[in-house]
């Protein structure tokens, strides 16, 4: 079993951290929910743009360990990895930012693995695939062969170039697209890890 994982959002979550950056710098009503999009919204309708454009250069890059891993997103790889799968991360990231200071993406990308507790100890290094364009992170998973594949994304999942040997699976963990059929959908890594199980022992 070779199992693809998506990066940004659906292992680390950073909905605390960019609430938390914005809140520091007094730059929304604490009140705000504790919610990626919100902040970002909320940021724009008042005319911030460039203060969430600096926000997302710290927050993927020098800040980036204080975003968490979803829950259960560890132990299902812990799972995963002991019921011999091979595991790669392949993300879309770009090495610095499209705008604002050059910070390096890549490098807080493995540092966020490393720090907790994720890559070396649950993945080798070598199959953590930062892709700075789209179109090669379908190319990888394609070469990947990966039977399985998580994004949050459905039009990412349902790219024409998605390779159409793997099963797509979508996380969803809030709940935004209840309609979705074309794959199956999940609102949890326990709910993940629970099909992982039943898939992995057929
Ligand atoms: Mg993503």
């Amino acid at each position: 079993m070779i199992l693809g994982i998506d990066f940004d959002n659906t292992i680390a979550c950073y909905d605390g951290l960019f609430h938390a950056l914005a809140s520091e710098r007094g730059l929304i009503p604490d009140e705000l929910p504790t919610d990626k999009t919100a902040v970002r919204d909320y940021l724009r309708r008042a005319g911030k743009e460039d203060d969430w454009t600096e926000l997302q250069g710290l927050g993927y890059g020098p800040e980036i360990t204080r975003a968490s891993p979803f829950p259960g997103v560890v132990e299902t790889l812990r799972y995963a990895t002991e019921a011999g799968t091979e595991i790669h991360i392949v993300s879309h990231k770009t090495r610095t930012p499209y705008r604002g200071e050059p910070h390096d993406l890549h490098a807080a990308a493995r540092r966020f693995l490393g720090h907790h507790g994720i890559s070396p100890a649950l993945i080798p290094a070598d199959r953590v695939h930062l892709q700075p364009e789209k179109e090669m992170k379908l190319q990888r998973i394609g070469e990947l062969g990966c039977d399985i594949f998580i994004d949050d994304l459905p039009e990412f999942l349902a790219e024409p170039a998605f390779p159409h040997s793997v099963t797509r699976w979508l996380f969803d963990p809030a709940g935004r697209y209840p309609e979705e059929k074309r794959f199956a959908r999940f609102i949890s890594w326990e709910q993940i890890e629970r099909t992982f199980r039943d898939t992995v022992s057929a």
